[in-house]
């Protein structure tokens, strides 16, 4: 008599592939050209092309940015201003900086974009996934319940309803209303 194999799970598979972004072939593609570090170099481009590079904080130690091939909308980066890969390089101010801009970030998407949940994290190295492998970055990534089952239906009209720019504006706009003793 056969005994049925169990079901595979599809835990794994929503793991590996949480969302489906089919914009971010664009990120893979460019990818492969020859390019500097693009944190470090949106940190060293005058202040009046932040809002072009989607750069939304300038911190003493650490920055802010949208993710210009997000997973999701509203999808940022946190990350130290030093050009550093592991967490065991961070400065003491450094990872309470980080933490601090995780905190605040999360505050500000919950006023503007209202997610019920959010995925923060940080993928060290290339086989857990990071793109961008020599500057860590934290990824925070708002969740909305049912965004996995409509992506890729709506994948275009669904996951990015606004215009990075615009939604730039509006995360820059509840910043500076919220915090106006923190600088920029
Ligand atoms: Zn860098």
């Amino acid at each position: 008599m056969k005994t049925k194999k169990p079901a595979s799970t599809p835990c794994t598979a929503a793991i590996k592939k949480p969302l489906w972004a089919p914009w971010r072939i664009r990120y893979v593609q460019d990818a492969h050209k020859p390019a500097g570090c693009f944190l470090c170099a949106m940190l060293q481009a005058p202040r009046a092309r932040d809002r072009e590079n989607l750069l939304l904080v300038r911190g003493k130690t650490s920055l802010v940015c949208l993710n210009r091939y997000p997973y999701n909308g509203g999808h940022l980066m946190i990350a130290p201003r030093r050009h550093v890969a592991e967490l065991a390089a961070l400065r003491p101010a450094e990872h309470a900086e980080l933490m601090q801009l995780a905190t605040r970030m999360v505050a500000v998407l919950r006023r503007v974009m209202k997610p019920q949940g959010f995925n923060i994290g940080l993928n060290l190295g290339h086989a857990a996934g990071a793109g961008l492998r020599d500057h860590l970055h934290m990824h925070v990534v708002p969740r909305w319940v049912g965004d996995v089952n409509f992506m890729p239906v709506f994948a275009d009209i669904k996951v990015i309803p606004q215009a990075l720019e615009e939604l730039y504006d509006q995360l820059a706009a509840e910043l500076h209303s919220t915090a106006r003793s923190h600088r920029r």
